[in-house]
């Protein structure tokens, strides 16, 4: 067997999409399936993306106000009846911890889902006084939900992910703050991820459970497909309530808090394979790459390639450009495919006639383009290419999403958009039973409203339209 072949191990993208995902995300060495069914290991090369996302989000919640903290991962089983929406919501997925110290518990012990109910029930300690609000505190974690179909990423039992949980004063504030997180997200996903996203409002049937309104961002995969890359919820009085969370005002009377909730989790990281990648595996866009720049020395035993090479290294290193130089014994080919398929944005090609030359060749990813560049200041043009290639993956991602936005009149349009690979817009009454019709016949759900646009009819019952919403099949 040829080392060569190694691309041909892969699905085509064309033709199996899911195998695709399967075997980049395991040939790629971005995760291994854990032995118990369902979990993850996330390897070096998929935890060094993550890092790099929580390094790119991390700066952004902070500059937003927003402190981090850590709460227990063990949640009194007593606190998800406190709001009754949301124990309904999260029942059936909740792990329990029913035996510990080789006894029973007398209470038992849920796994966190999620921590609304954690951080209420600390909120309603801490908060006394509005001198106290608001109170802006993110975590980062891992939470467990037991989840019957299970993909790398896109779901499994436990993942990693932030949640930041706020109080406020007043509606107004913590609604605006809903907001404000959910534009940090898409800023974050455009110009970090390279996906354009659409955010809007959710339906009360998709809306998180205990919440008032969810705000989601969605993003299109290359099969067609939606994949909710972010949710921001605002939780009104549910969980102050539930938890009393309750501050003295200026005015001298005691009221309850309001609340948001907002997260993105490794989710992301399936968003981005299945946004960008191509037959030959994953294009990573630099912000977030492990790698940005492989050197592969072509007759590398040649006096002084090696050591150009080196010195180029140093260079980007200085540079701080994450830049790794393969000086393995493969042939230049089998590099080549290894590093498309691992989604290095650039790879600098250079042997003994290219340094004659004073000329390295530059292989871009995106656009499997290659050009020369001299090796005066290739550091520089180095920077500059990653520039030039985070936004190029943005624009064309954009383009391809946005060629394939249509709109549908009655639920046989939206049935075709969809089998289409496209997002759907339509008139929607507002009623469940047309939203439960849409999701039966076509396998589309409503993903969000989409904002600023009025539609005549329901494209469901004929009646007239309350919303407009975008339709798709969903990850
Ligand atoms: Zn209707």
């Amino acid at each position: 067997m040829g080392k060569e072949n190694f691309v041909e191990q892969i699905a085509d993208i064309n033709q199996d999409f899911p195998q695709w995902y399967t075997d980049v995300v395991i040939k790629t060495g971005l995760v291994d399936y854990g032995p118990v069914k369902g979990t993850m290991v996330i390897r070096p090369y998929g935890y060094a993306i993550w890092e790099n996302i929580q390094k790119e989000l991390d700066k952004r919640f902070k500059r937003t106000g927003h402190k981090n903290a850590y709460f227990p991962l063990l949640i009194p089983m007593n606190f998800f009846t406190k709001e009754a929406e949301h124990v309904e919501g999260f029942a059936p997925e909740v792990a329990v911890v029913t035996h510990a110290g080789g006894e029973e518990l007398a209470e038992p012990l849920a796994i966190r889902p999620t921590s609304e109910t954690i951080f209420g029930s600390m909120y309603s300690k801490w908060i006394q006084s509005y001198r106290d609000l608001p109170v802006l505190i993110n975590q980062w974690a891992n939470v467990m939900r037991w989840e019957k179909t299970t993909r790398p990423f896109l779901r499994t039992s436990e993942f990693l992910w932030q949640e930041g949980h706020t109080a406020h004063a007043t509606e107004k504030e913590a609604l605006k703050e809903t907001k404000k997180m959910l534009n940090v997200y898409k800023e974050f996903a455009e110009n970090c991820l390279a996906i354009p996203v659409i955010t809007g409002r959710k339906t009360e049937k998709e809306k998180f459970a205990g919440a008032v309104a969810t705000f989601g961002m969605e993003a299109m995969m290359k099969d067609g497909k939606s994949l909710q890359a972010g949710t921001s919820h605002y939780l009104g009085q549910n969980f102050a309530k539930a938890f009393d969370i309750k501050f003295l005002d200026k005015d001298g009377v005691q009221k309850y808090v309001y609340t948001s909730s907002w997260g993105v989790s490794t989710r992301l990281i399936g968003a981005l394979i299945m946004a960008h990648g191509d037959e030959r595996g994953l294009i990573l866009p630099p912000v977030v790459a492990p790698v940005q720049v492989v050197i592969v020395p072509i007759a590398q035993k040649k006096p002084g390639v090696l050591e150009e090479c080196k010195k180029i290294k140093r260079a980007l290193k200085n540079a701080k450009v994450r830049v790794e130089l393969d000086d393995t014994d493969s042939t230049p080919g089998w590099k080549y495919n290894e590093w498309e398929m691992k989604g290095v944005p650039l790879r600098i090609e250079l042997g003994p006639r290219d340094i004659e030359a004073g000329k390295a060749l530059i292989f871009r990813r995106d656009t499997q383009e290659k050009v020369e560049y001299s090796l005066d200041n290739l550091a520089k043009s180095v920077k500059q290419l990653l520039k030039t290639v985070q936004q190029d993956m943005l624009k064309s991602a954009r383009v391809r999403r946005d060629n394939r936005i249509t709109y549908a009149q009655d639920i046989q349009d939206i049935l075709y958009g969809v089998e289409n690979g496209k997002f759907v817009k339509a008139g929607w009454c507002g009623c469940r039973e047309c939203e439960d019709r849409v999701k039966a016949e076509t396998a589309a759900t409503a993903r969000v409203y989409a904002e600023g646009e009025q539609s005549e009819t329901c494209a469901v019952c004929g009646r007239k339209a309350e919303h407009t919403v975008i339709f798709a099949r969903a990850y």
